[in-house]
């Protein structure tokens, strides 16, 4: 089995070519060729003799994702692509441009397993989990296609980002390096439905990017019916694991809602999402839901009203601008429609 070398932190490259008989600086050049310069080749690290390279290519992959279809949407500059991955699944990643810049939207698994009864994502459930070296080649491939330089992620394409735990804090560590894509934690947002074990695990790391969680409900008999998540974990026990993650970090959270007509629009569910952020300083974003062929949930026409009403009681709410509406940019459906492609690998 080749181990994934793009996975690997500065020390455990260190620590592997102390495992050769190599020096130490081999690791820092190999590290660099991977991490900044983002090759995708061994062949590629000219400042490594030819033998070492071949060695290189016998005991290592570099994990990479190329780009299998690319739609650019024609309203503003949003581009989505279809990644295919070594094994020939698929996932999406959406580029978006902000007034500050570039930002990625990236996925963190093939697939889902969480069930959320709107999402696309989850249909035919989980495939796999991505390695840290996946997720940062989605960063790269965009970079390098676009000839840009992207300063924001957010973790909110396909997948769970902590059902796949260890592999995106390591993800986060590599990305955040100095020495390779160096993008701060203060640039970063990572959005889970409420997998409130890692939200507590995730605190103690004291990380200083962006936490949403994808509320959606402010009660748990209509987050029941959504989320199956929330049969784990309810509202009050997500609340809570929240109200200590902005004791413990100082970050501000922000609340993903989801506005579906007749569902959780009404203003009785105002009223109850006001009560329950009560005293907890957070940012609600609203999100008209977008309609999905597989379910019934549609799209509120109360999303404005709604967060007038928010704001005039005090709270932190906005409407999420929509992007790349014409090549519906939202995740999750161009996978579901490609399937898997079969590769020699
Ligand atoms: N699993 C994580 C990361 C995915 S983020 C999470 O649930 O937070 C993707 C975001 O889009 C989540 O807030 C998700 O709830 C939301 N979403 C999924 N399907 C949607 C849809 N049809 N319309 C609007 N938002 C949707």
């Amino acid at each position: 089995m080749k181990k994934d070398i793009k996975s690997m932190t500065l020390v455990e490259l260190e620590n592997e070519m102390k495992l050769i008989g190599q020096p130490k600086f081999r690791a820092g050049q190999i590290f660099d060729w991977l991490q900044k310069r983002m090759v995708s080749s061994f062949d590629e690290m000219t400042n490594l003799s030819k033998d070492f390279r071949n060695r290189l290519e016998n005991d290592y992959y570099i994990a990479d994702c190329v780009i299998e279809e690319k739609f650019c949407s024609k309203l503003d500059e949003t581009v989505k692509y279809l990644f295919r991955l070594n094994d020939g699944e698929c996932i999406e990643s959406v580029l978006m441009k902000y007034n500050h810049g570039w930002s990625i939207c990236i996925s963190s698994q093939v697939g889902c397993r969480m069930g959320c009864k709107f999402c696309a994502s989850t249909i035919g459930g989980l495939k796999r989990n991505l390695t840290p070296s996946e997720m940062l080649s989605q960063i790269m491939t965009a970079q390098k296609d676009m000839n840009i330089r992207i300063s924001n992620i957010v973790m909110m394409g396909i997948g769970e980002p902590f059902d796949n735990y260890d592999n995106v804090v390591r993800f986060l560590e590599l990305v955040g390096c100095d020495k390779g894509i160096n993008i701060g934690m203060r640039h970063i947002s990572l959005s889970t439905c409420g997998r409130v074990d890692g939200i507590r695990k995730f605190m103690e790391l004291d990380n200083q990017l962006t936490l949403s969680i994808s509320l959606h409900a402010p009660n748990d008999k209509i987050r029941n019916s959504m989320m199956p998540i929330n049969n784990k974990w309810n509202v009050s026990e997500l609340i809570s694991a929240c109200r200590d993650y902005f004791k413990r970090t100082g970050r501000r959270i922000s609340f993903e809602y989801a506005m579906i007509k007749g569902v959780n629009d009404s203003k009785e569910c105002a009223d109850e999402l006001i009560k329950l952020l009560s005293g907890m300083i957070c940012h609600v974003n609203l999100i008209p839901v977008n309609e999905v062929k597989e379910n019934d949930y549609e799209r509120s026409e109360r999303v404005h009203e709604f967060c007038d009403y928010l704001n005039r009681h005090g709270m932190n709410a906005t409407v999420r601008r929509t992007l790349g509406a014409d090549i519906s940019a939202s995740c999750g459906q161009l996978r579901q429609k490609h399937g898997k492609i079969d590769t020699k690998l």
